[in-house]
């Protein structure tokens, strides 16, 4: 299907002009991005070309209404030259759910897995090399027909962004402190919980100022109807580690459905704990801290991988968890996930997509240098 992929590079790469000491999460991207067009009902023009602003007209769909889904994954560079993205087949696969929610026409995985392999041999010398810093990758489709009525859109445009990024929490230092939002909910039974669609996140932004006023880093999430059970946090799932026990909230259609999740839940599996997805009611995680049964807590997302969390802070009072400090279990799963992403663990399950970029000698010297 991309056999006509168009490729357009930059005269003049900007790469010199990055300070992969300060990164932050999305304010440099790659010299490259991936785009297609979606007309007359098919996708056509795929295109590599330079990243820069793109041209919409004012009445279109996505910025009136909305209709606009998005993903975010990770790669990493080996010390062996190779660059493994993280698992995204589940990107593509819920790419699809999200599109299928918001009545936007689905890419094909092979289209995405394609977009994705191009940009990386195309910005390889992009990808940072520091630990924990990652290639944030950022697939995106919104509606670009101009028209107010509220319908579904006739034409859409797909693009790929690249970004070095640097580690979004940093598990060697302090633990996330997150508040209980019992006012504001951010998903209902029936909504768009489950779709990684723009609304979801515009909507979250007056609760997260005021946790963020109040000294916390994010809202923690209650359910929509009786405001009793966890949810999520901003971007990332939730896990409880009571004694010998971990629990998440199952997905109910109002929470993501995390790839981060999943591969926390599998590789708890492998080593023998028990994992349980179930209902959570925030009454049992401040009952639990309070005697000692809950003893750490971490999110699970793409951005952060894993963040152990240090405080809860309920009906006006703050919870310690585990001291403020990262737990064992938290450690490890962050260590276990990014040995595999670096290529350091055995990918037992499949998971990394493997792009073979540089020869391994020349990774190592450019790892030592940089
Ligand atoms: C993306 C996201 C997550 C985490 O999903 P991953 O696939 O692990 O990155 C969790 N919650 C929300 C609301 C998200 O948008």
């Amino acid at each position: 299907m991309l056999s006509n992929l168009k490729i357009q590079r930059v005269a003049e790469s900007r790469l010199g002009s990055v300070d992969f000491d300060r990164l932050g999460f999305g304010d440099v991207y790659s010299d490259h991005m991936f785009s297609m067009r979606y007309d007359d009902g098919r996708w056509h023009s795929p295109e590599v070309l330079p990243f820069g602003p793109i041209s919409l007209p004012p009445a279109s769909a996505t910025l009136h209404y909305g209709q606009s889904v998005f993903e975010g994954l990770k790669g990493f560079m080996g010390v062996d030259g190779v660059v493994r993205v993280f698992r995204p087949d589940r990107n593509a696969e819920r790419l699809r759910h999200s599109c299928e929610r918001m009545c936007i026409p689905a890419v094909d995985e092979e289209v995405f897995f394609r977009a994705i392999d191009e940009l990386v041999r195309l910005d390889h010398g992009w990808i940072p090399r520091k630990r924990g810093q990652a290639f944030y990758i950022r697939p995106l489709i919104v509606a670009t027909e101009p028209q107010l009525e509220v319908r579904p859109a006739r034409s859409y445009r797909f693009l790929v962004m690249t970004a070095p990024v640097r580690a979004y929490f940093d598990t060697a230092s302090a633990a996330v402190a997150l508040s209980v939002e019992e006012r504001f909910t951010r998903a209902s039974p029936g909504g768009t919980g489950e779709t990684k669609t723009a609304g979801n996140y515009g909507a979250s932004l007056y609760p997260g100022q005021s946790a963020n006023a109040a000294g916390y880093a994010q809202v923690l999430w209650l359910d929509g109807v009786e405001h009793r059970y966890v949810e999520e946090v901003g971007a990332m799932n939730i896990f409880f580690r009571f004694r010998d026990r971990v629990v998440t909230p199952a997905l109910r259609g109002t929470i993501l459905r995390g790839v981060t999740r999943d591969s926390v839940i599998t590789l708890l599996r492998d080593r023998g704990l028990e994992v349980e997805e179930g209902l959570v009611a925030i009454d049992e995680v401040i009952d639990a801290i309070g005697n000692g049964e809950l003893v750490e807590a971490f999110g699970a997302g793409t951005a952060a991988i894993i963040a152990p969390v240090g405080k809860i802070a309920y009906r006006g009072k703050e919870w310690v968890i585990n001291g403020n400090a990262t737990g064992e279990l938290t450690r490890e799963l962050y260590d276990t996930i990014t040995g595999i992403q670096l290529g350091e663990i055995e990918d037992r399950h499949g998971w990394n997509r493997l792009i073979p970029v540089e020869d391994g000698e020349q990774a190592q010297r450019l790892r030592a240098s940089g």
